[in-house]
């Protein structure tokens, strides 16, 4: 479904990725893990389009993402079609960045309202569905300033879903919270990958990438030092690296 290939990115002098190829099979949760700075975000935000590659390329279920073919070149896309391209990843980020004057339900329904153009009344009621999925039907009306960390990155990813993505992209979604609100964020997401849905997973929780994920991808400075099932990476890693990082996080 997602086909990443040969993809290099630099900012200045810094190589965050190096030659990074990766495939996601549809309903597959893969996991990225690796130290701080070893390009995770970067390789999700190449993944959609946020940035633009130096080199590589995405494909998204066979469609070129950022680009169009024109015989052996390729031609970068207006910015009106990466727009509509990156609407098809559902993304959440570690800060939940919801729209502080809106209640959670309107928070959820604003994209498929303004965006997908969906009749007002279809888009609270699957607002309303969604933010039941994630356990916070009861607060659909309360502002952002009146949730906890924990339920407001619920809404995001309630938010996110309401587009109707093909894929989710979630950038250490656990990593701003206080440790007593990961679970039930991490809960909400196994209840995601077990529902079938596309995800590629950026976090440190290795508990939750041993419970849910189908591969486990390890990352280190700008490349895939090692890549597998979650319980052979983080059961019996191969790479110096990973036993190195998985020793440090354990
Ligand atoms: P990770 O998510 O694994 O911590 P990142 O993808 O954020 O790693 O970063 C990879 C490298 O690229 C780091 O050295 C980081 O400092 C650098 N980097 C990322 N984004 C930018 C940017 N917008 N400008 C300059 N350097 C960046
Ligand atoms: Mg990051």
């Amino acid at each position: 479904m997602v086909a990443v290939r040969h993809l290099s990115k630099s900012f200045g002098a810094v190589r965050a990725l190096t030659d990074v190829s990766l495939d996601v099979a549809k309903g597959e949760v893969v996991c990225l893990l690796g130290p701080s700075g070893s390009g995770k975000s970067t390789l999700l935000r190449c993944v959609n389009h946020l940035e633009k590659p130096d080199a590589g390329a995405v494909w998204l279920n066979g469609e070129l993402i950022g680009y169009r073919r024109d015989g052996d070149r390729l031609l970068e896309l207006p910015d009106g079609e990466v727009a509509r391209q990156r609407q098809r990843f559902g993304m959440v980020f570690q800060r939940f960045n919801l729209w502080p004057h809106k209640t959670a339900l309107q928070n959820v329904m604003e994209g498929p309202l303004r965006v997908l153009r969906r009749p007002a009344r279809e888009a609270r009621a699957r607002a309303e569905a969604l933010l039941a999925r994630v356990g916070l039907a009861d607060k659909a009306d309360a502002w952002p300033a009146q949730l906890s960390g924990g339920q407001q990155q619920r809404v995001g990813i309630a938010r996110a879903l309401a587009m109707e993505p093909e894929v989710m992209l979630f950038d250490e979604p656990t990593s701003a919270l206080d440790p007593e609100l990961v679970g039930e964020v991490l809960a909400v997401m196994r209840d995601l990958a077990r529902s079938g849905i596309t995800m590629m997973v950026v976090t440190h929780e290795v508990g939750f990438a041993r419970e849910v994920a189908d591969r486990v991808v390890f990352m280190d400075a700008g490349t895939v030092v090692e890549e597998g099932p979650a319980a052979q990476v983080l059961g019996q890693p191969r790479q110096a690296r990973t036993q190195a990082f998985l020793a440090a996080v354990l």
